[in-house]
């Protein structure tokens, strides 16, 4: 039997060529083995279409039912269930806070902040865009944890600030996402070749 995480209770049962695959919700990780018997009797009669044995359902919906577990059902629903906050503050670093530095280091202060947000899905595809219409930077959430070092964070929000200060050009048909000048300023963030490398391996 495995425990996998619901957001509810949610028991689950399949026979798959043969096999018996349980699913219990990880609410119930740490129950008696008393009423571990007794969901798995629960599970195996739905299975089987056969009727539930009262006692053994009865002493599920007792465990279920009690203080603890309820509470600790809502509790788990909430952190689960929680939005996750469109914002430039992540759990381990402040886009804005980066975007200040950066914009001191390299801009002379200069470059208006557009606004600055973590992406809600953890996309790895995309490091990170510049929304013009929105004039919004979007870096991927995948790279707000301690093991992201800071310049790498650092890179991904440089490289899209100068996509703010080197607006896409046409010339011709041809759309030119990173100029020459675009290029040539890139090369200027001191930890350029590192921060490709740890991007190709994250
Ligand atoms: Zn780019």
């Amino acid at each position: 039997m495995r425990f996998y995480s619901f957001v509810s209770i949610n028991n689950t049962i399949r026979l798959r060529q043969g096999e018996l695959y349980a699913r219990v919700s990880d609410l119930l990780e740490g129950a008696p083995e008393p009423v571990l018997h007794s969901i798995a009797h629960i599970l195996l009669a739905k299975l089987y279409r056969k009727p539930v044995d009262r006692a053994q359902s009865a002493r599920y919906r007792r465990y279920i039912g009690s203080h603890d577990i309820t509470a600790k059902a809502r509790l788990v629903r909430q952190m689960r269930g929680r939005k996750q906050i469109h914002s430039a503050r992540g759990h381990h670093y402040d886009l804005e806070e980066i975007f200040e530095d950066l914009n001191r280091r390299f801009f002379h202060g200069l470059m208006g902040r557009p606004q600055l947000t973590w992406s809600l899905a953890r996309a790895r595809n995309r490091l990170g865009h510049y929304d013009p219409a929105h004039n919004t930077i979007v870096v991927s959430r995948v790279f707000d944890h301690p093991r992201v070092p800071r310049f790498v964070v650092e890179y991904i929000l440089f490289h899209e600030m100068l996509h703010l200060k080197h607006p896409v050009k046409l010339r011709g048909t041809r759309r030119c996402v990173h100029s020459k000048e675009f290029l040539a300023e890139e090369k200027l963030f001191p930890n350029l070749d590192q921060a490709k490398q740890a991007l190709n391996v994250i």
